[in-house]
């Protein structure tokens, strides 16, 4: 093969024509086997081929490197150790390249004898003789699998950085390092905003000074923080967020590293109290539901059994209420229903609880009160609704009283309020009374 034009290279001198002093042949052979043993012990693999590619000279690196014997690669092209996963492209390039009489360089993926595919950055250098005509192709190759995998890995870890939940990087003096950006769209805060700054400048004010301790605490004794916290964003608004803190160390146990990873919770928590609220409250009336009756007056009981004060139970129905609805409407019955939960409401003491039993029928825990405490203000309740209006109307109710009794379960403290209520509606309605029995005076 003839290249008309190129550009000058080491083996421009004619190869035929000795250096000075190797003028004998006892000296070119030294020279020779020197330069034999230099390119057999390289720790680059070597190939030299002819000029169709067929090879002519490994050195041991290349063996190594293949997994394959000398014998078995002499004669034969470097098809041989072609995984058919380069794309041709890539070769048609190499020949094109090496015709031309220039050096070609380039990765190759490859594939040793025992199957195992590998990367190889090579530059093959066509070799001339001395009239200038391409004789040999030499190849010097390096195994970059490795290199290739880290990289590979290096670009997954930072697609998954990128892509992945809001994490903020510091230093050990905690000044940060990277952010990414799920924590851009989170914080409002550009990566440019907030390097060499530290974490002091999301501080929402909502934590006191013993919470941080608490975590600087956790984090280094354990590596690890994680839970709830309220920091404030670039346009000053206040948002909960789960993080999770990892303290990394190097190898001689120094903290290099915190690692904070975390996401926005205020509509995990707003979904919470919103389906806390569907589950405990009535829905016409937004008072508590008989559910979450139930377990109040269960722990009333525990509370009660445990020595504190005992708890009354007040149960309301109110009057004629069907007259209500036959003759204004059953919208205006459920717009009384709000107003007279609101009124009752207003009237209780945050320790009380007032639920929706059951139609127009109202229950009340009223906590640490005597039969006789929860008497007077059943009665002012009674007074009180007597007097006003409800959607410009007049309505009473009657009320029932239980106290609690050591030995009472929820059911018996309900059946005793149920017959001070059906008594007080036999007696004639907009009236309140006690339940009867041993140490309690019924009116
Ligand atoms: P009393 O209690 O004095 O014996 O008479 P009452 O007419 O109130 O009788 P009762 O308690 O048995 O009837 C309940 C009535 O309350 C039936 C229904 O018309 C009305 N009611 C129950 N729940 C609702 C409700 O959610 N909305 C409206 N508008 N009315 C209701
Ligand atoms: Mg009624
Ligand atoms: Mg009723």
């Amino acid at each position: 093969m003839t290249v008309k034009e190129r550009e000058p290279c080491i083996h421009d001198r004619p190869a035929d024509e000795p250096y000075a002093g190797e003028r004998d042949v006892a000296g070119l052979r030294a020279r020779y086997r020197q330069l034999y043993i230099a390119v057999e012990q390289s720790p680059v693999a070597t190939a030299i081929t002819d000029i169709d590619g067929r090879i002519e000279f490994v050195n041991q690196r290349f063996l190594d490197v293949t997994g394959y014997a000398r014998e078995e690669l002499l004669g034969r092209t470097p098809a041989v150790i072609q995984s058919g996963q380069t794309p041709d492209a890539v070769y048609r390039d190499l020949w094109e390249t090496l015709r031309e009489g220039r050096v070609w360089q380039g990765e190759l993926l490859n594939r040793r004898k025992n199957g195992e595919l590998y990367w190889e950055s090579e530059v093959i250098t066509p070799i001339r003789d001395a009239r200038g005509d391409i004789v040999n192709f030499v190849a010097v190759k390096e195994d970059i699998t490795e290199r290739k995998r880290q990289e590979n890995e290096l670009r997954l870890l930072a697609m998954a950085f990128e892509t992945g939940q809001a994490t903020l990087i510091t230093d050990a003096e905690m000044r940060i390092e990277k952010v990414n950006q799920a924590f851009t769209d989170i914080t409002g805060y550009r990566e440019a905003e907030v390097i060499g700054r530290t974490p002091r400048i999301f501080k929402s004010g909502r934590h006191d000074a013993g919470f941080y301790a608490a975590l600087w605490d956790a984090l280094l004794a354990t590596g690890h923080w994680q839970g709830e916290i309220w920091n404030r964003n670039k346009h000053g608004d206040i948002y909960p967020l789960w993080q999770s803190i990892t303290a990394v160390r190097g190898d001689d146990g120094e903290i290099r590293n915190f690692v904070a990873v975390f996401h926005n919770i205020a509509e995990r928590k707003r979904m919470e109290r919103e389906l806390e609220h569907q589950a405990t409250r009535d829905h016409l009336t937004g008072t508590h539901n008989r559910r979450a009756f139930d377990a109040a007056m269960r722990q009333a009981i525990r509370r009660a059994e445990a020595g504190h004060e005992p708890f009354s139970l007040l149960i309301f129905d109110i009057d004629h209420f069907k007259a209500v609805n036959d003759h204004h409407g059953h919208d205006t019955g459920d717009a009384i229903l709000k107003r007279l939960a609101e009124r009752v409401e207003d009237s209780l003491r945050s320790t009380d609880m007032l639920a929706r039993w059951g139609g127009e029928e109202f229950t009340i825990l009223l906590s640490d009160t005597s039969l006789a405490g929860a008497a007077s203000f059943a009665e002012r309740l009674r007074r009180q609704v007597a007097e006003s209006r409800f959607e410009g109307l007049a309505i009473t109710v009657s009320l029932g009283i239980a106290g609690y009794r050591p030995g009472d379960d929820l059911d018996a403290v309900l059946a005793r309020a149920d017959e001070a209520l059906y008594r007080a509606k036999a007696d004639g309605r907009n009236l309140v009374r006690l339940s009867r029995g041993v140490g309690c005076h019924a009116s």
